[in-house]
């Protein structure tokens, strides 16, 4: 298998599968429908598939990459050097609030996107998450799998922690599959294309995030266990009950708005 591209060794432990498909980088480029003026940021320019048709549509790009020799091609770039703003670091840390601090225009919301690392994808969306309110949208290439976890609804088996909280944060829309043979050097799984929107105003209303984010991970870290028995150490049988709900369901049935009450419940009790 093919793992050299534009003479770069593909670095399995930076999820490096570079995208070499002029149709879907031009599906990509069109769903974000970059503009002048606004605060782009890509995660993983890599070399540069998607960075290079998004500069030419704009004259300032931020550009979060991970791997110091892409981050010092890029710094060489013969066409787009001047318009990259190289941050070199890992997007898993970086506080995206100080990042829009620091650029010229500090106040419009940034337009995030970029072909994941595969390798930390679901935590970086959580990552994310905690910087929904300074962001306006987000336009991911993942496993197709992943987008799936994202937009799956109550009662789809693809239904988990991470659905609830891409849903409770943002509007969640797959965009495109995409095949392994469009990648150097193709990855094992299939892809997808996803916009997410974050919510103005969240779907439901909860006390703490946090006490959400708690009751999710207990709920889904036994999936096939009842809620009775899965929340225990947070909610009796009869609160369960007092909100409407039936202690013997699992939490794949439950819905965000579902969680949300069952959070707030928490949230009294504790606080
Ligand atoms: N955008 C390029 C493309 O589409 O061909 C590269 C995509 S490749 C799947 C992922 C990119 O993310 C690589 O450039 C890799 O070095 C970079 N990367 C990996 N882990 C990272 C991290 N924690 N923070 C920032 N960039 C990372």
């Amino acid at each position: 298998m093919n793992k050299t591209h534009l003479g770069h060794t593909a670095r399995k432990r930076f999820g490096q599968n570079f995208l070499n498909d002029e149709y879907v980088i031009g599906q990509i480029v069109s769903a974000i429908a970059p503009k002048n003026g606004e605060n782009l940021v890509e995660i993983g320019p890599g070399l540069g598939a998607l960075t290079e048709p998004v500069c030419e549509e704009v004259s300032a790009l931020t550009v979060v990459e991970l791997d110091r020799d892409l981050a010092k091609r890029l710094r060489h770039h013969p066409f787009h050097a001047d318009k990259l703003n190289i941050v070199e670091q890992d997007a898993l840390t970086l506080d995206f609030e100080a990042l829009l601090a620091s650029l010229p225009d500090s106040v419009s919301p940034l337009r995030v996107f970029g072909n994941l690392p595969y390798n930390i994808s679901t935590p970086l969306m959580f990552h994310l998450f905690d910087f929904a309110h300074c962001i306006a949208d987000m336009h991911f290439m993942l496993q197709k799998e992943v987008v799936n976890r994202l937009a799956a609804g109550p009662g789809s088996k693809s239904y988990g922690r991470l659905s609830v909280m891409a849903q409770y944060y943002c509007q969640v829309m797959p965009v495109l599959e995409v095949p392994p043979h469009a990648f150097v050097p193709p990855p094992k799984v299939d892809s997808a294309i996803v916009r997410l929107i974050p919510h103005k105003t969240p779907p439901i209303s909860v006390n703490s995030v946090n006490i959400l984010e708690r009751i999710c991970a207990q709920a889904f870290n036994q999936r096939r266990k009842t809620i009775r028995n899965s929340l225990k150490d947070s909610v009796t049988e009869d609160e369960i009950v007092s909100l409407g709900l039936d202690p013997t369901a699992r939490a794949e049935t439950l819905s965000l708005h579902d969680f949300g009450q069952l959070a707030n419940l928490v949230y009294q009790k504790e606080v």
